[in-house]
């Protein structure tokens, strides 16, 4: 018989019998004390169960087990989304280790993988092949599954979102069976998956086109905004395969970044400020000081892109570097992220009135919210995105049937505090972004949006998504209090389901970052309080769990803060050093860019 770690789990009895009941040579690999955080710590939370499962049985008796006991189930890549998105008091499911590469058909350009690995290791493996993933984001650190169900896309006029590259994928539903579709079978299932924001069930296989590998050269110059926007006229986003650019919206210059597929020879950037030691710690205290002093922060953005790129205008870096590398950069420190897209014809106008707001411009922005006192942190990020393909997620975040211009609004946290700006800022950039229908970046940290507004944007590609995630969950078991704000009816339209979990409490913790509770860490229906176990209670019975969850969920902060000062590591956790980069005074090569 296959060994389980269960036996060292405590839960209630009824777990047991449950548990019993199902095939023991199916391992069910959970633990407990698990401390749930996302990669900028921004949310905390503690879910009952942590499960790792290593096979597509092991997947399926996880959802079995949950729907008996009546428990949510929410599945994590490595939690890059920044909101309380995947935030559960309820099971968690991680498939780190269920992450290999099941075929790759050179033939096809398409790999075959199971739906936890991460990116750089597909794009490792594609690369024996000589394939590559044809776009990625800044970064490759995220699941594939995770990257796609949040419609995570790079910047290039010849691609869309990373899910355009779906071939087909497999996911395991609320009932426990595993279902293959495509834009051929399924079609409705397949293109409610392809952005799925965790809620229709585990996406277990994917099968991913990619294109032939390749080298690109890049090139990034510092311009004043006035020749970004007379560019803009003249075809900047078609001139390369992929370009984005950096707003610095105080000393109103950009940074243009572009690449193209090259044949020269590999070279490295010539010199990176912030990326060698000196300028990172730099730029991090700057900005820490400007948590106290915020109208520092227009000299902070002279004073650190000046050392980057020098102080006058038409400064140039490059390099040539694979495609898998070249498009990745340095995202720097913890940070709050705020995505929005909008038609690209509407960028000129749409980025010179945030330009002006910032500027301290109220009437001239248009935006109705006092700027006084407000002042944020550089850059702003602007790329492109352009749908190739025809079978589209229900909830792409690109603009039907236009170009697309995504603006993302960056509020860095400096040794982990939240900067003050922050609610006006981003109340007045949504304002902004709504003017153009803008639809938001499902990861990220926006503040006002709900199921009214991305109805008016998404209209009835919203109902399909719903329709179609009601009919394959029809118990919430997907469901949290995330997709209870954002994107579902309210309570009065739509019943809560009965394994939807509702967020208890949330509380700003004072080290930086929220704590996060939600319902499913409770005692009557047979759940086990999470927290007690802390206490050195060890086995859990339930005649030990009875407490009232809001005073329980309050005496029990200091527990749990004190078990997730634990887990911090180092202050810098967000200081990544890449396979094939070298460190030294001037940084690591993959970190060059912006
Ligand atoms: C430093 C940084 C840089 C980033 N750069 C970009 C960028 O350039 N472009 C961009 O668009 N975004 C970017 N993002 C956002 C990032 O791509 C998304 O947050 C992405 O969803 C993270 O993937 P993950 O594996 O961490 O997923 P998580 O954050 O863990 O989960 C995201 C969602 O995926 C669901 N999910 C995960 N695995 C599965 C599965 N197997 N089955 C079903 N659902 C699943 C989760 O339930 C959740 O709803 C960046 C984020 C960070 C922190």
């Amino acid at each position: 018989m296959a060994t389980s770690p269960v036996s060292a789990l405590s839960v209630p009895s009824r777990f047991a019998i449950e548990l019993e009941k199902l095939d023991p040579e199916v391992p069910f690999r959970a633990s407990q004390s698990y401390v749930h955080h996302t990669w900028a710590r921004t949310f905390h939370s503690r879910p009952e169960l942590y499960i790792r499962p290593q096979s597509i049985p092991e997947i399926q008796k996880v959802v079995t087990l949950a729907r008996r006991m009546r428990r949510r189930v929410v599945t994590v890549g490595c939690a890059h989304s920044p909101s309380d998105l995947t935030c559960t008091s309820a099971w968690m499911v991680n498939l780190d280790d269920y992450s290999q590469v099941l075929d790759v058909d050179r033939e096809r350009k398409t790999i075959t993988v199971q739906a936890g690995i991460r990116m750089h290791a597909l794009n490792l493996a594609a690369k024996e092949h000589g394939l590559t993933m044809p776009s990625l984001g800044s970064i490759d650190d995220q699941s594939l599954a995770g990257a796609i169900a949040t419609a995570t896309h790079g910047s290039s006029m010849n691609h869309g979102l990373l899910s355009e590259s779906v071939a087909s994928l497999r996911i395991v539903l609320a009932n426990g069976q595993a279902v293959k579709c495509s834009p051929a079978q399924s079609p409705d299932l397949f293109r409610a998956a392809l952005v799925s924001l965790g809620a229709l069930g585990i996406i277990v296989e994917i099968e991913f086109q990619l294109s032939e590998h390749c080298d690109l050269e890049w090139v990034q110059t510092i311009l004043p905004i006035e020749d970004i926007l007379e560019e803009w006229k003249r075809g900047l986003w078609t001139s390369d395969d992929f370009v984005r650019v950096w707003w610095l919206p105080y000393m109103r210059r950009a940074i243009l970044w572009r690449a193209s597929q090259t044949s020269k020879p590999p070279r490295k950037p010539e010199y990176n400020w912030y990326g060698g030691s000196v300028g990172y710690h730099t730029y991090h205290i700057l900005l820490y000081i400007s948590q106290y002093v915020p109208r520092f922060l227009p000299w902070v953005e002279w004073f650190v892109f000046g050392m980057q790129y020098g102080f006058g205008n038409g400064s140039t870096m490059s390099a040539v570097e694979e495609k898998r590398t070249g498009l990745l950069m340095n995202c720097l420190y913890s940070q709050f992220v705020n995505e929005w897209s909008i038609p690209l014809s509407d960028g000129p106008e749409a980025l010179t009135r945030l330009t002006k707001w910032i500027h301290g411009d109220e009437q001239g922005s248009g935006i109705p919210f006092s700027p006084k006192g407000v002042y944020v942190h550089s850059p702003i990020e602007v790329r492109v995105a352009n749908a190739q393909s025809s079978s589209r997620p229900y909830l792409d975040t690109q603009q039907p049937g236009v170009p697309t211009l995504y603006l993302n609004a960056t509020l860095y946290r400096p040794y982990g505090q939240d900067p003050p700006a922050r609610e006006r800022y981003y109340e007045a950039f949504e304002h902004l972004m709504k003017e153009y229908q803008g639809r938001p970046h499902w990861a990220k940290n926006f503040q006002s949006v709900d199921h009214a507004y991305l109805s008016s944007v998404y209209g009835p590609d919203l109902d399909d998504y719903l329709r179609v995630r009601n009919e394959v969950d029809p118990d919430g078991m997907f469901v949290g209090s995330w997709h209870r704000q954002t994107i579902l009816p309210p309570r009065t339209e739509l019943p809560v389901f009965p394994l939807e979990e509702k967020e208890i409490v949330r509380r700003e913790r004072k080290t930086g970052g929220t704590d996060w509770l939600g319902e499913q860490a409770r005692w009557w229906d047979g759940g086990i309080d999470v927290f007690s176990k802390e206490k050195g209670n060890g086995n859990g019975s339930e005649s030990e769990e009875s407490f009232d969850l809001m005073a329980g969920a309050e005496a029990e902060q200091s527990i749990l803060l004190q078990s997730l000062h634990d887990d911090l590591p180092t202050p810098e956790v967000e200081k990544r050093v890449r396979e094939g980069t070298e460190e030294g005074v001037t940084g690591h090569g993959v970190f060059s860019k912006m």
